[in-house]
């Protein structure tokens, strides 16, 4: 796990030296109270602050104490979040339990939460330019992806809105004299600790199912990117959020996240991020014996075989890694190739990842930045294992002219033919780098889809129908695309893993049985 100093090494170079925990930052220019959450302008060299929000005030930390928030891009301070700790987490976990316990959130009838999730879901469309510009400065993110994600975050709440009223629970035969009903009921207080590779969308998928159930939520966002999340915290009050329903406290892992999956009040936690931390979490979720989603990334697998319609699959073994710089937890950082076709596809795949471009996240490039110095080390390191192992290097991606070398990039790299035991094709790598892996056939292709610690999502080309079902089938994983892509799958798709990538199921309508218990009553009228 990482240090407090390698995760500030992140603001290295900015308006503000950030060196580590003790350099969190005093607060620089104020903007006024109104606009608090308001985006930074990129023009502006002013350092905009943020607060928490906890019940329906917007408050520092106690401590006064802040961390700084670094563009990817260039490495520049632009605003600042407070560096919360217990004590805030205490204050929001006890806002959201008055909000479920004594209303008027946790008695509000189901089909006026869904209405106001509807309102919320608008009210991010209506402002999705500037969540976008938002998401896209501090996560780094091309213009095009960080649209996408504001789209897909409305959609979350869109659907969960919708799906609010129609929690239906059933009545079961049983002995004469009796009926029973099973109810779907909320759990209470959720909590939800969110990575900064997809701020907004992991929000939205986790959060939206959560209220939609009717549960208060506290949010805890990576300290690295979660400007966004503060800005809809904002736009649910404005639209009618009653007061302690959705609190967002930030602050370090190690501290405000460790407090808020600790806290004896919570019901249940969900949680999105690295192995390491995910067993952190379910070790505190034992201890106050609340269930929890672990949803710990992968080193997801994309097969192509020689009846594959290879026009249709390159671009979309090229944007499976590529998309948010690899950043991506159902990223497909393998690709098997059917070895009679191995020297075409990579002669055409070279051809591809030469051409793209990598540059300012401002700037739409196919490649942005990667969130924070320490995760270029991280991607730098595997490449420079790769490297050391021998491992060809067969195409990378320039940079755009303009791209500033105080920015956190590492261009996209194909490397092959990778043999299937290297580091770099069994460990989660988390950046643009896709490893090509030749299969004899079948058998080989399946053994070696399911031959990491991982299992999130599979996807396979191939002509064959008897082929697609037996593969798809005989993967370990929670989602299989058959010709075609899509990382994660649409708002509609349960999603989740098995193995290293976690357990349960978020997206769908499935979603909402993570987020309810069912209460069986039984009535004996004789
Ligand atoms: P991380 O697991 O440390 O951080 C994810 C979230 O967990 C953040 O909000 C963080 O503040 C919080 N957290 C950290 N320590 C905590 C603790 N003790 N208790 C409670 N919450 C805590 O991930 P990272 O260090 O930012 O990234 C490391 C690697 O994890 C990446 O290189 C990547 O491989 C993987 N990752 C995966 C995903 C994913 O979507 N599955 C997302 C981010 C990172």
């Amino acid at each position: 796990m990482r240090s407090h100093n390698a995760k500030h090494a992140k603001g290295q170079i900015g308006l503000l030296q950030a060196t580590a925990r003790g350099a969190m930052v005093a607060a620089r220019t104020i903007l006024p109270e109104k606009s608090m959450n308001a985006p930074p302008n990129p023009a502006s060299t002013r350092i905009a602050r943020y607060r928490n929000l906890i019940g329906d005030a917007w408050s520092p930390a106690r401590s006064g104490e802040t961390l700084p928030m670094v563009d990817p891009s260039t490495g520049a301070i632009f605003a600042e979040i407070p560096a919360s700790g217990a004590v805030e987490i205490d204050e929001a976990v006890k806002a959201a339990r008055k909000a479920f316990d004594e209303g008027p959130w946790g008695r509000m009838p189901a089909f006026e939460r869904g209405r106001l999730l509807m309102k919320l879901a608008q009210a991010i469309l209506a402002h999705g330019d500037e969540l976008a510009a938002l998401e896209s400065r501090d996560c780094g993110k091309p213009t095009r992806q960080a649209r996408a994600d504001v789209s897909a975050t409305a959609r979350y709440f869109e659907f969960y809105g919708g799906a609010a009223d129609k929690l239906h629970g059933e009545t079961i035969p049983y002995l004469a004299g009796m009926t029973v009903l099973a109810l779907r009921e909320p759990l209470g207080v959720t909590a939800h600790i969110i990575p900064w590779n997809y701020p907004m969308q992991i929000f939205g998928r986790s959060v939206g199912a959560s209220l939609a159930a009717g549960n208060a939520c506290v949010v805890k966002p990576a300290e690295e990117a979660c400007l966004s999340l503060l800005r809809i915290g904002e736009l649910a009050l404005e639209v009618g959020f009653p007061p302690g329903a959705l609190n967002i406290v930030t602050g370090l892992g190690e501290t405000a996240g460790a407090a808020l999956t600790a806290h004896p009040a919570i019901d249940f936690i969900s949680f999105t991020g690295s192995p390491e931390v995910g067993t952190l979490v379910q070790q505190a979720a034992a201890k106050n014996h609340v269930g929890v989603t672990l949803e710990l990334g992968g080193k997801s697998p994309q097969m192509l075989f020689d009846d594959a319609d290879l026009e249709a699959a390159l671009p979309f073994a090229v944007n499976a890694i590529v998309q948010n710089a690899g950043q991506t937890c159902s990223a497909c950082s393998r690709l098997l190739v059917h070895r009679p076709i191995y020297d075409r596809v990579m002669d055409q795949l070279a051809a591809r990842f030469a051409a793209l471009k990598m540059g300012l996240a401002e700037t739409d490039p196919d490649c942005g930045p990667l969130i924070s110095a320490r995760q270029q080390g991280r991607v730098r390191d595997f490449l420079g294992e790769a490297d050391a192992a021998g491992l060809p290097v067969l195409a990378r991606a320039s940079a755009l002219p303009g791209t500033p070398d105080t920015g956190f990039f590492v261009p996209p790299t194909l490397l092959g033919p990778v043999p299937a035991d290297a580091q770099i094709a069994r460990e989660e790598v988390f950046g643009p780098v896709l490893s090509a892996i030749p299969f004899a056939d079948e058998a080989e292709a399946i053994r070696l889809a399911n031959g990491t610690d991982y299992g999130l999502v599979a996807a396979l080309w191939t002509r064959d129908g008897g082929r697609q079902m037996r593969i798809a089938r005989a993967m370990r994983c929670g989602q299989v695309f058959v010709n075609g892509f899509g990382a994660g799958g649409g708002i509609e798709l349960p999603f989740g893993g098995v193995k290293k990538s976690g357990h349960g199921r978020e997206k769908g309508f499935e979603a909402l049985n993570e987020f309810t218990a069912t209460k069986t009553i039984v009535l004996n009228h004789g």
